[in-house]
């Protein structure tokens, strides 16, 4: 195998899993050449990834148009092994969610949402996720890795077998960059996978039938303008800097009007530019924020989806009443911009991106018992205030607060006082003077949400609960 060419789409972690390179990882590029010092052809390349990606076979002793002794040779070069399914949901609705577990046991999920004119699914880019989007199942999880091209394409062929399992021989008509993860957070894998989608000897998609659904990170959406410019969905959920940064942590990194510019200089073309909205009760759902949305939007073709919320364990926000829904959906409407309410699909099968992964991952990381057996080996005592550079700054008491464990301690006494109540995980209350014995390790990343909450951030992504706040 020859190194000319950088890996695409291999991480480091599936180098030290995998003893052979996946197939699906590879580009034709690459394996053209490996053809060709193999003493083969540079065109059986095109040849066995029209196997995989456009007849979807894996089994090579079927690859009739490779001579039998490269069949032989490319099952032992390489691995054509996918990601394995875990879970299949399946809902009222006709939607069915998979959840895929990877080599290296990471979980990750996608949607398969068939109806009578098209067959959308709904594809995750990454394992977790970092913007750390308050509303967000994903959010909570933070970012465990990138998905490989190879596995965002895995994604695809369990869609297909579970099509034909039903009986369906359509095609996979759209693809929404919408499961787990901040696709344009991990974009060079992403623009991979997705040639090879609208590849026409490959899935042969349509460019305006993939979207690509971002929190907003503006030098990516300026990078894909330039390069790879497909169907662009927004995240927006408010137009108000203020409370847009309490949902999304994001904001803070990129405004509102620095998006606002990237969008204005987006080749979105006839299609526009859709932006997510999810209601949130009392909180953005309102005709003043309605009337901010219309403002942001001037001089855009937009599409606005009103997004109902969808409830899950742990989320501080309640979905908004129908009625303020549909005056938020009218003052748009009689301004000329479309605002469908969407239902997301799979609401019985939890449906939005993430849910069904955290439950699983909570199922099978998250023990009960976070009290130490002995005396934690901490330098300072509890009571120490934090440094001038340690102080988290200037933060809303209704905002997700991450960072080393003393630095959301003294964030969590700043919102609580030095004179409260906690509850810890076991149920057990106690002061805040106890909390020293009781906590096994202050080496940790901690997370104190709005709720008042803390959680203990693994090594894995995953975040265990350590205490609440008894009382707010
Ligand atoms: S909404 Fe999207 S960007 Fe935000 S945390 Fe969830 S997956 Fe990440």
């Amino acid at each position: 195998m020859t190194n000319s060419e950088p890996k695409i789409g291999r991480e480091n972690f599936l180098s030290e899993t995998l003893s052979r390179e996946s197939i699906f990882d590879i580009s034709e590029k690459r394996l053209s050449e490996w053809f060709v010092q193999a003493n083969g052809k540079a065109f059986w390349a095109r040849q066995t990834l029209r196997w995989l990606f456009e007849k979807r076979v894996l089994d090579t002793k079927q690859y009739t148009d490779i001579p039998p002794i490269f069949r032989e040779k490319l099952s032992q070069e390489f691995s054509f092994e996918l990601p394995k399914i875990d879970s299949l949901l399946a809902s009222s609705d006709g939607s069915e969610k998979i959840l895929l577990k990877s080599i290296d046991e990471k979980y990750f999920e996608c949607v398969l949402m068939p109806s009578p004119d098209r067959v959308t699914i709904c594809v995750s880019s990454q394992v977790g996720c970092r913007m750390a989007c308050t509303f967000c199942q994903t959010g909570r999880l933070g970012l465990s890795r990138n998905l490989t091209k190879g596995e965002i394409l895995a994604q695809l062929l369990w869609c297909y077998k579970q099509l034909e399992k039903r009986g369906d021989d359509r095609r996979i008509t759209n693809v929404v960059f919408m499961g787990m993860g901040e696709p344009l957070d991990n974009l060079d894998n992403v623009i991979e996978a997705t040639r090879v989608m609208l590849a026409p000897h490959y899935f042969g998609m349509s460019k305006h039938r993939v979207t690509v659904s971002t929190c907003g990170l503006v030098p990516e959406i300026r990078r894909m303008a330039k390069e790879f410019p497909l169907r662009l969905a927004i995240s927006l959920h408010s137009a108000d800097p203020t409370r847009r940064t309490q949902l999304m942590p994001v904001n803070r990194q990129h405004s509102l009007e620095e998006l606002k510019k990237a969008l204005l200089d987006y080749p979105a073309g006839r299609d526009g530019i859709t932006f997510e909205y999810i209601m949130l009760d009392g909180v953005n759902d309102t005709v003043e924020y309605a009337k901010k949305l219309v403002k942001f939007l001037h001089g855009l073709k937009a599409k606005v989806n009103l997004i109902p919320m969808n409830a899950h364990p742990g989320m501080e926000w309640k979905p908004s009443q129908e009625k303020n829904m549909r005056e938020f959906q009218k003052y748009l409407s009689d301004r000329s911009i479309p605002a469908p309410i969407r239902y997301s699909r799979g609401y019985d099968i939890s449906g939005a991106c993430g849910q069904l992964a955290a439950k699983r991952e909570n199922e099978l990381h998250l023990p009960p018992k976070r009290i130490a057996k002995t005396p934690p080996k901490a330098t300072r005592p509890a009571t120490q205030q934090p440094t001038q550079q340690e102080t988290p700054g200037q933060q809303s008491t209704d905002t997700t607060f991450c960072g080393g464990a003393w630095k959301v301690w003294a964030e969590f006494l700043k919102r609580y006082g030095r004179d409260s109540a906690i509850k810890m995980a076991d149920g057990q209350t106690i002061h805040t003077n106890q909390v020293m014995r009781h906590v096994e390790s202050w080496d940790h990343q901690w997370v104190l949400t709005p709720a008042g909450e803390v959680l203990e951030r693994q090594p894995n992504g995953t975040d265990v609960s350590l205490f609440a706040i008894a009382k707010k």
